[in-house]
């Protein structure tokens, strides 16, 4: 491979390093055990994107886990919200609040509709009990997963 071919691919590389973080960043690697102490942060991000959305996302295993969700979450019980798995995002990406340039994936405005703690009460088979202590989302909600990357999210119990 001559010279300049190398330092194009290593430009190129360089790109994708700096690239600010969008929807799709690189998958952090994971760490510490399994499974999410009380207390840990989440996120809803209100992204006026060309269709706007909430994502829910759960600082876990060391990285935020993320769902799209179309319909803003509700605060009654009972009332289902389709949730769509995103890729895992960096944790530090929580804290993002501004716009995302026209021309990159997710364009638009990102807002914190909601943080605080939650803590990871259950959780089997496509199926994670959450209780929220944030503003907004607080008790238990459910997230069960129905097909793919289809999850549905709602206020459950007391
Ligand atoms: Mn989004």
């Amino acid at each position: 491979m001559g010279a300049r071919a190398k330092t194009a691919r290593a430009r190129s590389r360089q790109g994708e390093a700096d690239a600010p973080e969008g929807l799709c960043g690189p998958v952090p690697e994971a760490s510490g055990p399994l499974g999410s102490r009380p207390g840990t942060r989440f996120v809803v991000h209100r992204h006026a994107a060309s269709h706007l959305h909430w994502d829910l996302r759960l600082e876990m295993e060391g990285v935020a886990r993320s769902w799209a969700v179309p319909k803003e979450p509700s605060g009654e019980r009972g009332v289902r919200r389709l949730a769509i798995m995103q890729p895992d995002h960096a944790v530090e990406y929580m804290e993002f609040e501004g716009i995302i340039p026209e021309g990159e994936y997710g364009a638009g405005k990102v807002e914190i509709w909601d943080k605080g703690r939650y803590a990871l009460e259950d959780r089997g088979k496509g199926k994670l009990l959450v209780s929220f202590e944030g503003r907004r989302l607080r008790g238990r909600y459910l997230l069960l997963n129905t097909a793919g990357k289809q999850w549905l999210f709602f206020k459950t119990g007391e």
